[in-house]
């Protein structure tokens, strides 16, 4: 069966990711299984129905995944004189494509392959616009055509639609760190509000004068990126904070227990970074909806153990339960992230 979605994800969540996309093909009554390698970044669930499958895993709901594709062929034992007919053959039937991406894994392994990747993109597009596979300029509209080298003989041809999708080749954003950021985790919140807010959610909800927490906040990364978005933060550490996020004059440092410590009023944020177990935050985070100290949450749960798509599942689940009221959760292992999740809920 080569019908199906192809997934990429962290280097080895390859099991996580495996697991999530077999538990939910199953619940919805989906007859589907995974092929994957430890260590692949990626992961294919292969079954009969890929237009059923991809229906019931919206990109937007899945957590270990950082791109979803519909997958279209596996092109093994390419002969790397010609790769580009047979890639024409596989397309035959396809339609016509608006982008062209040509990419590997996210892995050690794959690194070498990145100037290959290049210059076969350099020579297949020409080919693609030639035969009707992809229009003359980039459209949006249309569907994207990846194709993924897993080795110099061997491809992977898939499909991305752009709004179920990552738009960013290998599914990993480009984010760049500023130089007076107090730490690289600033990179994570970054991240967060880029892929777990839409455009309109981020202009809306993350505005000058609004008030927010942020429990385990040394340096100060998480409440820096608060700052510069013009947002007054109680940081809450016993550890010290940059002289850069002091100097934005918009945080107030707490040496307190981010367990214990509540907010004088209700917050329109709260964010959490705290190193702990991922059970023990989850209530946590929960207790702040439902004592309604905050209105929304971005927080991360580490994921130290070895069944760590079980205890996400688990987590998620006690937090939507403990929080007392209907909230919106959309959780993601980001590429900044590493043993963990990051979490959106308000
Ligand atoms: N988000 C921060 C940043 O961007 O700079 C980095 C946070 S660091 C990963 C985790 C922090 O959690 C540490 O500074 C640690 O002191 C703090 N922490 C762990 N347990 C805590 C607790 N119970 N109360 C407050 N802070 C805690």
């Amino acid at each position: 069966m080569n019908t199906g979605l192809l997934c990429y994800c962290r280097a080895g969540f390859e099991p996580e990711l495996a697991g999530e996309l077999t538990d939910r093909a199953a619940e919805a009554g989906l007859g589907a299984y995974a092929r994957t390698e430890r260590g692949s970044g990626h992961v294919l669930l292969l079954g009969e129905d890929a237009g059923a499958m991809s229906r019931v895993l919206p990109f937007a709901s899945l957590i270990f995944a950082r791109q979803k594709l519909r997958l279209l062929a596996e092109l093994p034992g390419l002969d790397p004189k010609d790769r580009i007919t047979p890639l024409m053959e596989a397309l035959a039937g396809a339609g016509r494509h608006g982008e062209l991406v040509v990419e590997t894994p996210d892995t050690d392994e794959a690194k070498p392959l990145a100037g290959l990747a290049r210059a076969f993109g350099n020579a297949l597009r020409p080919a693609l616009r030639q035969r009707g596979f992809l229009s003359a300029q980039d459209d949006a509209r249309l569907p994207r055509l990846h194709v993924c080298l897993l080795a110099g003989d061997h491809l992977l041809v898939a499909q991305g639609e752009a709004n179920d999708s990552s738009p960013w080749p290998m599914g990993v954003p480009r984010l760049r760190m500023l130089h007076d950021a107090p730490s690289r985790s600033a990179l994570k919140l970054d991240e967060a509000i880029l892929t777990l807010l839409d455009a309109k959610e981020r202009e809306s909800l993350l505005r000058e004068g609004m008030w927010a927490a942020d429990l385990g906040a040394a340096p100060g990364g998480w409440s820096w990126i608060l700052a510069r978005r013009r947002i007054r933060v109680y940081a809450i550490d016993n550890g010290p904070l940059a002289d850069t996020a002091m100097a934005t004059g918009l945080i107030e440092h707490h040496r307190a227990d981010g367990f214990s410590w509540q907010p004088p009023r209700m917050l329109d944020w709260m964010v959490c970074d705290m190193v702990e177990q991922p059970r023990r935050v989850a209530a946590r985070m929960a207790e702040w909806f439902a004592n309604g100290w905050c209105r929304r949450a971005i927080f991360n749960l580490k994921l130290p153990m070895k069944k760590r798509w079980q205890e996400t599942r688990l987590c998620l689940d006690l937090f939507e339960q403990q929080a007392g009221r209907p909230l919106t959760i959309r959780a993601r292992q980001l590429y900044h992230d590493r043993e963990e999740i990051t979490v959106y809920a308000g």
